[in-house]
């Protein structure tokens, strides 16, 4: 038996024979009925398009300001580091941590990963460290958070229009694409890019016809 043929349920962790074209279906777990492949999981291309973008997106919405105040005169603008850097100086080091991570650095290691991976796997490569970068993605993204700063940003703006006058910048309209440029990015699952993976390696082992008495997942067509 090929161990390439298997995979394992993340939720119940039985024992399953993938289906064939896996990545074209929705296939579940027999048992308790998890997802284990997305049908989207193909659109490698348009993921990768995405994602080039989502890290431009990234990069305009880190450098530039967010917003600029106005108070009588008084102008002042920051952007999310120059916020992250304040917060650390009030002596807020945990928060200042707890933001940097999941607005800054973790959406970061995501988008770099997923390049890093989906780039040589578009053209038939599997790239150095594949298993542990899959893992690194899986790991960053519950942690990212960027809508979470998006709400926060846009609650904070309707209450500073009492105060001050608030002038939007580009890093604001950048934070609102990227929110919906991530949205679509984390929608695709990693784990399908295990499955063309072991399609592209050299096979470890002759495969054989027979898997004795270990079920296929159910897979439904769209
Ligand atoms: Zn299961």
């Amino acid at each position: 038996m090929n161990r390439l043929d298997l995979i394992a349920c993340h939720e119940c962790d039985a024992l399953l024979r993938k289906p064939h074209h896996a990545q074209q279906m929705n296939t579940r777990c027999p048992r308790c009925a998890a997802l284990l492949f997305r049908s989207s999981a193909t659109r490698l291309d348009l993921i990768a398009a995405l994602a080039v973008a989502a890290l431009i997106t990234f990069l305009i919405a880190q450098g530039f300001p967010i917003v600029e105040l106005d108070l009588n005169g008084t102008t002042s603008q920051t952007t999310l580091i120059g916020a992250i850097s304040v917060l650390w100086n009030d002596g807020m080091e945990l928060v200042a941590v707890a933001v940097f991570c999941s607005t800054f650095l973790f959406p970061l290691v995501e988008l770099v990963a997923l390049l890093y991976v989906l780039m040589p796997v578009r053209s038939g490569v599997v790239p150095p460290a594949f298993d542990l970068v899959l893992r690194t993605i899986q790991f960053v993204r519950p942690w990212g958070m960027v809508e979470v700063l998006m709400l926060g940003i846009l609650v904070t703006i309707v209450k500073m229009t009492s105060l001050a006058r608030v002038v939007p910048e580009a890093a604001l309209f950048a934070f609102g694409g990227l929110t919906l440029m991530l949205a679509v990015v984390v929608m695709f699952d990693p784990r399908a890019l295990w499955d063309i993976a072991d399609a592209l390696r050299p096979s470890p082992a002759p495969r054989t016809p027979t898997h004795g008495g270990i079920p296929h997942a159910s897979a439904h067509r769209r």
